[in-house]
Parts: structure tokens; sequence; C-alpha cells
């Protein structure tokens, strides 16, 4: 069962298998089919043909055999008339008689002869036998003959009616059984009864008054010259295939007793007997048999008919029949050969349906290939071209046609999910920087808010103190004048007073400077960065040395910058003072100076000043250019970062810091050679600029 379910399973699979079976089907099912029906009416055909060939052959058989038995009557008719029997009955019956009636029995190939007279009775006897005084007018043809009709029958004579007649005809009779197997059992030893073609005629005198009765026969038993003859007719030479051998035989009863039929030495049949089959066909049944059957030692297309004496009795068979053998392998070889060109046919028409079959099958595999293969992924795949121009040739140019669109349309579509990929990306960059410039705006709304505030209320301060402090200082001098050297106690205290009033100013101009950075800017030229920094030094080298600080330079800058000089002195000095601040036990303070150009090429110097301080911590790191900010709890104003921010971003530069808590802190100013003024010095500039620089640790 599981078997058959493969095979149906691969049947349905495979286009291959399929296009086989429909091609070889008809072969291999056909081709037996018809063997089996060539076979079969062959055979039909064939023994049709024999048995028709068989009928005709005994009747050939039947007419010699009538016309055997007619020249018999013939001749006693012809003896019955002539002058010599009528010169005999002239005479009295005399020894001469016997001799005369033996001569004539001779010459016509009678085995017996008798002249009777009118009752029957007999007169004299050919050989001159002395038969009983008895009349012979129990045999029918006799009694024929002595109504004045001649007869001619065939008879079986008792075995003492041959003895009587001629005791040579007595042994010619005897025949010895043999035994057969398919016969019939039987208990005699011998057949004794003779089969005697019988005739009679009457003899008439001048007035035609029946006078005698002339009786004779011949013998059939032994008697070849009949059966030879018969076959001689029946089987011409060259009647039969090469090979067979027509047999004729004449039956007594069921008894061979004239045949051609050999035994195994060549010697004639005689006393065999047929088989039972036949026996009961034909002599029982009476009817004629056409048939195979196996007459003594071979198989034999064979023809009986009975033959009945003159009392229609049947007394024994006539046979005809050839030896089938040769008709037999005739047939055979005929069957193999038409097998084996079948066989031929087959095997040719198989390999042709192959080859044929291929070349369907083959576009249809190699496209399923293909379509395996696209469906892993290999878009490249491709039929091909094939040999093929039909419609299977045309579908696999098709099916590529529509694979190279299928492919055209996928890069196409690629290409569109490229673009629209690097679209989304550019508009979401995009967004995200408009989304930056949005919360930088409204930090900066919320700081400017804040820082304008801040300006007016530090201005509105500023000026209030100002004047003041200008009051202290100026009557501290009137005092310290009018006092003259009486004030020499309190100098100390006075100094100190005009020192901490200048602290005040200072302070609140830093306030101003802060808040409207504009009234303090002063005019820019081109400076030497790489001086400004030497001065710086000199001016904080008493700083640096107190606390025992390395300083290390590397002042590579080239050119100029456009800026205003103590501006750009104040920003430098403010970030050495806080790098010195940040190492109260010592370090390594680095200055740099080089030639840079920004991003967009614009040409500039680059300053550098880094120390190795506590560094900043990164939560300060937003917040140290804000004002105020500062971490120096009491010494600081946080505006020092804050002003340098400012300043810097007026002339279009950058100020930039980067820093490893515990490792100290870099600051990094970048200044174009030419100055980029893109603000005037009133409010709501001053606002949008620190703005844009507040909570940010770069500008
Ligand atoms: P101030 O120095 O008056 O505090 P600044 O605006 O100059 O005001 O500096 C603000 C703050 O930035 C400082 O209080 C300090 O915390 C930090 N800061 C500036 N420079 C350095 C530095 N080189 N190392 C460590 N911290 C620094």
């Amino acid at each position: 069962m599981r078997r058959r379910k493969s095979l149906l399973d691969t049947l349905d699979q495979s286009v291959r298998t399929k296009l086989l079976a429909l091609v070889l089907a008809p072969l291999l099912i056909g081709v037996p089919v018809l063997l089996a029906l060539v076979w079969t009416w062959g055979n039909q055909a064939y023994h049709r043909l024999l048995s028709f060939k068989i009928g005709s052959d005994l009747v050939t058989a039947h007419e010699y055999f009538d016309r055997v038995q007619q020249g018999v009557g013939a001749d006693l008719q012809a003896l019955a008339s002539s002058v010599p029997v009528g010169a005999l009955l002239a005479r009295p019956v005399e020894p001469a008689t016997a001799d005369a009636l033996h001569g004539m029995a001779v010459a016509r190939g009678l085995d017996f002869l008798h002249l009777l007279d009118h009752d029957g009775k007999p007169l004299a006897s050919a050989g001159g036998r002395h038969l009983p005084s008895i009349s012979r007018a129990s045999w029918a043809v006799v009694d024929s003959a002595m109504g004045g009709a001649p007869r001619t029958a065939i008879e079986l004579f008792p075995p003492a009616d041959l003895a009587v007649i001629d005791p040579a005809l007595r042994r010619r009779a005897h025949l010895p059984l043999v035994d057969t197997p398919a016969a019939v059992p039987e208990d005699r030893n011998s057949e004794d009864r003779g089969m005697v073609i019988h005739a009679a005629a009457p003899v008439f005198d001048a007035f035609g008054h029946l006078v005698a009765v002339l009786e004779g026969g011949v013998m059939l038993n032994g008697n070849l010259a009949i059966v030879d003859r018969i076959n001689a007719i029946v089987y011409r030479e060259g009647s039969l295939p090469l090979g067979s051998v027509g047999t004729a035989t004449l039956f007594l009863g069921d008894t061979r007793i004239a045949t051609n039929v050999r035994l195994f030495e060549g010697e004639r049949a005689l006393g065999t007997r047929v088989s039972r089959a036949v026996r009961e066909h034909v002599l029982e049944g009476g009817r004629v048999w056409q048939d195979t059957a196996f007459v003594v030692n071979d198989f034999y297309v064979s023809g009986y008919e009975p033959i009945e004496d003159s009392a229609g009795e049947r007394i024994g068979m006539l046979y005809v029949g050839f030896l089938e053998a040769p008709f037999r392998h005739a047939r055979t070889w005929a069957m193999g050969a038409l097998f084996a060109v079948f066989v031929v046919i087959s095997i040719g028409g198989t390999v042709l349906s192959l080859r044929f079959a291929r070349t369907v099958f083959r576009p249809i595999e190699r496209m399923n290939a293909v379509i395996q293969r696209v469906g892993a992924g290999d878009a490249d795949a491709r039929v091909g071209p094939i040999a093929s121009r039909d419609e299977l040739g045309r579908l696999a140019i098709e099916f590529d046609h529509l694979l190279d669109t299928l492919a055209a349309k996928r890069e196409e579509l690629q290409r569109w999910a490229d673009e629209l990929d690097s679209k989304v990306a550019e508009r979401t960059a995009e967004l995200a920087e408009a989304n930056e410039i949005l919360r930088r705006a409204q930090q900066q709304l919320v700081m400017s808010e804040k820082l304008a505030a801040i300006g007016e209320l530090t201005a509105g301060v500023a000026h209030e103190i100002n004047n003041p402090v200008a009051v202290i200082q100026g009557n501290l001098d009137v005092l310290n004048d009018v006092l003259g050297p009486q004030a020499e106690p309190v100098r100390e205290e006075i100094r100190l007073i005009h020192q901490q009033a200048d602290r005040i100013r200072q302070i609140v101009t830093k306030l101003l400077q802060f808040a409207r950075p504009g009234e303090f800017a002063g005019y820019a030229e081109n400076v030497a960065v790489n001086a400004v920094l030497a001065d710086c030094v000199l001016l904080t080298r008493h700083n640096i040395d107190k606390r025992r600080i390395e300083l290390v330079q590397a002042l590579d800058a080239s050119g100029t910058v456009e800026i205003n000089r103590s501006e750009l002195q104040q920003v430098l000095i403010n970030l050495i003072v806080n790098a010195v601040q940040a190492m109260p036990e010592g370090g390594r303070l680095s200055l740099a100076t080089e030639d840079r150009e920004d991003e967009g090429g614009q040409p500039g110097i680059l300053i550098r000043v880094r120390d190795t301080g506590q560094g900043i911590a990164s939560e300060h790191l937003d917040r140290i250019f804000d004002p105020f900010f500062t971490t120096k709890k009491g010494s600081g104003t946080g505006l020092g970062l804050s002003i340098s921010y400012t300043i810097i971003e007026r002339y279009g530069g950058r100020i930039h810091v980067d820093s490893t808590p515990g490792e100290g802190a870099e600051f990094s100013v970048w200044l174009r050679r030419e100055a980029h003024f893109d603000d005037a010095p009133n409010a709501p500039d001053f606002r949008a600029r620190w703005a844009s620089g507040a909570g940010k640790h770069t500008a």
C-alpha cells in the first residue's frame, strides 16, 4: 500500500514521470494486449485453417475410396456382360471354368470371384475352391444382383467365411492387435474379420433372362495399395509444408487394417487402435472428426469418417491426416517473429519516446529549477536558451522575460525605497536640527528674558553705586588733603578705604561691561596673538611662579587676528588666572597657538590654555559660561568666563572647554583673522548673543 502511494505520489509530482507514463502506457500496455489478441486470433485462424484443410482432404479421400468401390462394381458388371462369361455359361461347369474365373479375377485385381446360379448357389469359384452349395443370397449385394440390380458395398466377412472362400484370405485377415495406450481396452488379441469391397452383378442371356450372378470382392485388410494411393492423391508432393507427412488409414472397427502410419521402427502401424475419443465420436456417434489427434506417436491434424456396410452399420473408419508439428513450428516461428517485431518496435518506440519526452520535459524541469532558485533568493536565475521551438520553448523565453521584468521592477522599487530611506533620514536629521534650534531658541528666550532683567537691573544699580563711590573717593581725597600730615596715623585705613572703594568701582564697571558690552568695546585692530599672550604671561608671572607652576609654551601661530587688543588680553588673563587658581598645589600650565581654519575654510588662530588642575565637574560643564556661575565662594564673581564668551562671540570667534575631572581642563579660543561683527550694541542683540552661549560649554 505504501509503495503504491509513493508511486502515485511520484506520478503526481513529476511531469517527467507523467509524460513518460503518457508516452509509454500505450506501448507497454497496448503492445502486450495486441500481442495477446494476435496470438488468440492467430491460433483460432490456424485451427480453422487446419480444420478446413483436413475437411477437404477427407472429402478427397472419401471420393477416391468411393471410386475404388465403384471400380470393383464396374468390373463385376463388365465381366457379367462379357463374352467370356457368356461362353462359360454355355458350357457345363468344368475345371476350366474355375481357371477362366481365376484369370478374370487376377486381371481385375479381385481377391475372389464366384459364379452363382440364378438362386445364388455357387457354380464355380476362381481358384477352383468348392464352396458349400448354399445360396449366397444372404449377402445384400448378391441378393440385389439376383433381383437384377448390380450392387457394391463394404462388408465385414467373418473369419469362417473367409476360410471357406480362400484360406489365404483368412490368413491375410489375421492381424495381431497392438496394445495402444489411449484406445478402449480390448480382450481380443487379434482381428480376424475381413473388410471387403463386395460387389455382385447379374448375368443375363440373350433374351434378357437372369441366368447367373457374378460375385467378387477385394479385401481391404492389409491392402496397402489402396491407402498408399489415397495418400498419394490427397497429399500430392508439395501439398504439405516441408517435414509434414500425410497419412491415410482404413479402420476395421477401431483397428488399423491398412495404413501408411509408421511405428517407431518405420514399420506400418497395423493392428494399432484408434483413441477412445475418436472411437466414441466417429464409430459410436457417427460423426466426422476434424481435429488434432494423437496418432500412434505424434500429433496429426486428423479427419475420420465412418464406413458403413450394406445394412448401414458402422463397421470401420476412413482416416487421412498430416503431421501437425511442421505447421505448429511454422506458427510458432511466425508468432515468435511477430513477437520479436513487436518487442523491437516497443523497445525502439520506448527509446524514441524517452528521447522525445526529454525534449518536452527538459524545459519544464529547467523552469521548475529556476522557480526554486528564484524562491531561494537567487534573483539572477534564468532558464536560458532552449533548443525546442514549440510552446514550451516559447514559454521558457516568456518566463525569462517575466523574470527580467520582475527584476527590473524590484530594482526600481529598491531604488525608490533607498531614496525614501535617505529622504526620511535627511528629514529626520533636519527635524532633529530644527528641534535643537527650537530647544535653543526656547532656552535663549528664557535666558534672554532673565538676562535682560539682570542687565537692566545691573545697569541701574551700577550707575547708582558709581556715583556714591565717586563721592566717597572724592571726599576721601579732600579728607586727605585737609588733614595733611595729621592724617598720617590713619593713612593705612584711608588707603584701605580707597582700595575697597576702587574695588567697588571695578566690580561695577565689570557689571556694566557685562550688561552693556557695546558701550565698552574698543576699536578692533590686527593683533599678533603670540605677543598678546606673552604680555599676559608677563602680567600673571608672579601668580604662576608663586604656586610653582611649570609653564609650557608652544606658540606656533604665524599671523594676526582682528580684535581689540585689551579685550583679547582680558580674555587670556582670565583663562590663565582660572588655570592657575585650579592648581593651588602646582602643576603644569600649557599655552599653545596655531593657525587653524574652521570647518567652512575660514582662516583663523586657535589658542589653547591647558592646566593639570582639579578639572571641571561634568554637571558644571554646561554652566561655567553662565553669568555669576562660580565655584569660588567669596573670591569669585562668576563673570570672567561669561564676559570672555561675550567678547569672543562679538568678533565672530568661538570659545570651548574640555575637561576630565581630576586631570585638568583645556580652554580653546578660536579667532577669525578677519573679525565678523554680526551684531549691534543694543539690548536685543546683547540678549540674543548671551542666550545663545548660555548653558553651553562651547560656542
Ligand atoms: P570666577 O573665576 O570668578 O569664579 P569665572 O567665570 O572666571 O568666574 O569662572 C567660573 C567658574 O568656572 C569658576 O568658579 C570655576 O569653578 C570654573 N573654572 C574656570 N576655569 C577653570 C579651570 N581652569 N579649572 C577649573 N575650574 C575652572
